[in-house]
């Protein structure tokens, strides 16, 4: 049902969109996709919002806002005008086309005269994060590779804080290995020379898929084995610690750890980042592919007892 009142919102002049954008609703992208929200983000077309409020947490995107952070990391400050708002109204003419959070405003005139205390949204935040809950995990990939190409890009690739990961005994290193990226090994990556330090067994192949890194194809890559997982780990995405994790903490030192372990963002107040995205990961071994496959089919079925790094 239709609930736009082009008048009165024109009498307005469009208060709500003057203080912030509506909310999309998965159906309004075509593509939901890492590689999809990377391009619209780069243009300057959306925004991610930060939902916390009580029982409810989890990101929403809107049309980009004109002087708020397009990672907005609390929905509820910072707000400014939606970039689509202009001086004739909302510049997405066709109602149908508008964010599900515009198609669902219902405008009301308040008895004393006044725009927009009495009007009503049919789709507010709460919805929203029920709504893109589905699709968190994309999202947060998304948001991932951002921050991580932004901290290259500033010279800050690297903020880990041995003391703050100390005090958390090593959470993250709990749930998994860190990722490898090719540079960390000591020589070129030929089938040999990994094959060689693959058989120490501290090592997993395991497979990225297009969803997490937003890239065309499934990528192997490497990450320090888990606990109990094998060579070729199908079961990334099921906790377990570290194989390289030890009662006094992480087996390397700081600046022999794995890209990922270099890279982890410490913010244990707002969760951890994991500062290797994905898709940087996977953007880094594509070049080796064929080298992995045919090791991923070696180890296939074959049984690797860990025998330590060295
Ligand atoms: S997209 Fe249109 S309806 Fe939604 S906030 Fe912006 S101007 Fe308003
Ligand atoms: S990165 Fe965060 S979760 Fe991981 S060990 Fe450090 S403080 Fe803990
Ligand atoms: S190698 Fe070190 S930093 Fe990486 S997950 Fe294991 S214990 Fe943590």
């Amino acid at each position: 049902m239709k609930t736009e009142n082009k008048l009165l919102c024109k009498e307005c002049g469009g208060r709500c969109c003057r203080s912030s954008s509506c909310i999309y609703g998965p159906e309004d992208f075509e593509d939901i996709g890492v590689s999809n929200f990377l391009d619209l983000y780069y243009k300057g077309k959306i925004m991610f919002s930060y939902v916390s409020d009580g029982e409810i947490c989890g990101w929403v995107i809107k049309p980009a806002q004109i002087s708020t952070p397009q990672i907005q990391e609390n929905i509820f400050i910072g707000n400014s005008q939606c970039i689509y708002l202009k001086e004739d109204g909302c510049e997405i003419k066709d109602y149908y086309h508008r964010p599900r959070g515009g198609k669902l405003l219902i405008p009301r005139k308040c008895p004393e005269g006044d725009y927009g205390e009495d009007c009503k949204t049919g789709y507010d935040y709460f919805q929203a994060v029920i709504a893109w809950d589905p699709f968190q995990h994309i999202v947060e990939a998304t948001i991932a590779h951002i921050h991580a190409e932004e901290r290259i890009k500033s010279g800050s690739e690297f903020t880990y804080d041995s003391k703050l990961c100390k005090m958390c005994q090593g959470r993250c290193c709990k749930q998994s290995g860190c990722f490898f990226s090719p540079k960390d090994f000591k020589q070129p990556c030929s089938f040999e020379y990994l094959k060689k330090v693959i058989d120490k067994g501290f090592i997993s192949i395991v497979p990225l898929s297009e969803e997490q890194t937003g890239l065309d194809d499934g990528i192997l890559v490497l990450k320090v084995r888990n606990v109990d997982a094998d060579i070729c780990d199908l079961h990334g995405n099921i906790a377990s610690p570290c194989i390289l994790l030890e009662p006094s903490g992480c087996f390397f030192d700081k600046e022999d750890r794995p890209y990922g372990g270099k890279a982890l963002q410490p913010t244990p107040s707002q969760g951890c980042g994991i500062g290797y995205s994905f898709r940087q990961c996977a953007n880094d071994w594509k070049p080796y592919q064929d080298i992995l496959k045919q090791l991923y089919n070696f180890y296939y079925d074959k049984d690797i007892v860990f025998k330590g790094v060295i």
